[in-house]
């Protein structure tokens, strides 16, 4: 049975607020600047919410609010908001075409993540909370330019395949989940493992924890994505994100602990 129009539109609302929240999250932990956009699927519609593209009045990540947040159909046309979408669009009509389970995609260039697609190598499972991201090693879609028509939204899509992370070679990272906010905690946690996998192969030959011990991992009591999510929704409500260098060393780094 189809939602009654006012339960999409509060639904859409609330989206706008969480696409907002993780767009400065992203921001304010240096994943994220004015490029890069977070998009949630509207469920049981063809409707998207997604940050509208920057210019001289929308600016970082980090200052999108929900109200500024436009919502798209699947051919990436305006269906509400004042701003136009963001040129990669087809990064995330596509993706969400070909993948009724996405309900959630992130689009950065953050550094470390890039660095790793940039050399063609894989990101190892070398840290317990974060390694069930990183279970396989991600694939690379090699073209560099903007994914901003629909040919290269397809050819995104199909790199994608199964996984739920596609590096864009030279370019940056698309991580999905079934919800904004999983797809939020891929993009940190994947660049926690990244970094990790950078200072470990500084030192020596990382460990890699077994697939077998990811998948019993996994069956645990393992803290879910709500509350991740709201633990870095609280830094930003406290200030605790309030500083950020725009690249260099990011400020995730601060966040590199081993804090289950
Ligand atoms: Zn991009």
């Amino acid at each position: 049975m189809n939602s009654p129009a006012s339960d999409i539109k509060a639904i859409e609302n609330e989206l706008k607020k969480t696409v907002s929240v993780a767009g400065a999250i992203l921001y304010h932990l240096g994943l994220a600047d004015y490029m890069g956009h977070c998009s949630a699927r509207v469920p049981g519609t063809d409707h998207i919410v997604i940050k509208p593209r920057h210019s001289v009045s929308v600016h970082g990540m980090g200052t999108v609010e929900p109200d500024r947040m436009i919502v798209i159909d699947m051919d990436g046309k305006p269906v509400e908001g004042r701003d136009g979408p963001p040129a990669e669009i087809f990064i995330h009509t596509e993706i969400y075409r070909a993948r009724p389970d996405i309900g959630g995609i992130v689009h950065t260039h953050q550094m470390m993540t890039t660095a790793f697609g940039v050399v063609g190598r894989p990101i190892l499972p070398i840290l317990a909370t974060e390694s069930p991201h990183a279970a396989r090693p991600f694939p690379v879609y090699c073209d560099p330019d903007l994914v901003n028509s629909p040919a290269r939204g397809k050819a995104l899509a199909e790199a994608l395949g199964d996984h739920d992370t596609v590096h864009i070679q030279n370019h940056g990272v698309v991580f999905t989940g079934p919800t904004v906010e999983e797809a939020t905690l891929a993009s940190i946690h994947i660049e926690r493992l990244a970094l990790l996998n950078y200072f470990s192969l500084q030192l020596g030959t990382p460990n890699v924890i077994p697939q077998e011990k990811i998948s019993e991992m996994l069956k645990g009591n393992r803290v879910g994505y709500p509350v991740r999510f709201a633990y870095y929704k609280s830094l930003l409500d406290t200030g605790a994100l309030s500083a950020r260098s725009i690249v260099g060393a990011p400020p995730i780094a601060q966040h590199l602990n081993l804090t289950k």
